[in-house]
């Protein structure tokens, strides 16, 4: 068979069950790559997903972790490396949004925002960094938003998430870019998935207004920039971050 794109490789991805997420995984397998699907509930999707990467010949794992806690997220990392005995792709898009106006914002609602978005990265990042070292290979991908670069009415906390992991894309692209290892943000617009399926209609609309596409972007859509940026198309790219938007943030 003809070596594909990431032939070889083995991938981590964090919210993998659904949307975003298991279009990476399914995406990184379909490009050759041996996939670990990070999922924190729903058991039976995060099966589902690995049986499709299976079907398509490539090893799935799955694990059970919650990304924001540093424990879990470290044992998510080695479960990787004793699975499949190497590293090279992490791929952190677990995420969530717990959306209210800032007078009304709860401290509930800010930790678990920046919790699950960016001490999640940071978490896995930290526990991914160190066989990419000694591998002196590595790529990391960090699911951001344009909601990070332009901010959103109700979304202080998830904005800031989002900002603040378009931040740590850049320091630990700085640092981590002496050994071979690269480090990207993608910032993904108005993408149909569960996430933005529960907006409120009067948001939807007036974030469509802004797509220059006309249409809002699918999972798939994302993962094909996701599988770029993992493979050595990508290899002199790195601290950048790519909008996958339609056109939304010019
Ligand atoms: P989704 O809600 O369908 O999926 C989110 C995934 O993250 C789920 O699998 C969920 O189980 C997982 N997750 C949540 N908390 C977790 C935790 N603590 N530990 C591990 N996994 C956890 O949403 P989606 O739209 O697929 O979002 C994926 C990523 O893309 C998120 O980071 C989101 O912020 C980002 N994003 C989405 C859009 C969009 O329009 N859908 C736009 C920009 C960015």
């Amino acid at each position: 068979m003809a070596k594909m794109y990431l032939s070889g490789k083995v991938g981590v991805v964090t919210g993998a069950s659904r949307g975003i997420g298991r279009a990476v995984a399914k995406a990184l397998a379909a490009s050759g790559a041996d996939v670990m699907i990070n999922y924190v509930s729903r058991a039976e999707d995060a099966l589902a997903v690995a049986a499709e990467i299976e079907s398509m010949g490539r090893r799935a794992v799955l694990f059970q972790a919650d990304v924001s806690r540093p424990d879990e997220a470290n044992n998510l990392i080695e479960n990787a490396l004793s699975s499949f005995g190497r590293l090279d792709i992490l791929v952190n898009n677990a995420g969530i949004t717990r959306d209210a106006l800032l007078l009304r914002m709860k401290d509930e609602d800010w930790d678990a925002v920046v919790n699950v978005n960016l001490r999640g990265a940071f978490n896995c990042t930290r526990a991914a960094a160190r066989p990419m070292v000694k591998a002196r290979w590595g790529r990391i991908i960090n699911i951001s938003s344009v909601i990070g670069l332009m901010g959103n009415a109700g979304q202080a906390n998830y904005a800031a998430a989002k900002a603040g992991l378009i931040g740590f894309t850049k320091a630990a692209a700085r640092e981590l870019g002496p050994r071979n290892i690269t480090v990207n943000a993608v910032a993904p617009g108005f993408i149909r998935t569960e996430m933005t399926a529960g907006l409120p209609e009067g948001v939807k609309e007036r974030l469509s207004e802004r797509i220059i596409l006309g249409r809002l972007g699918e999972p798939e859509e994302v993962a094909e920039v996701v599988v770029f940026l993992a493979g050595d198309a990508a290899r002199y790219i790195t601290g950048q971050v790519l909008s996958v938007d339609g056109g939304m943030v010019l």
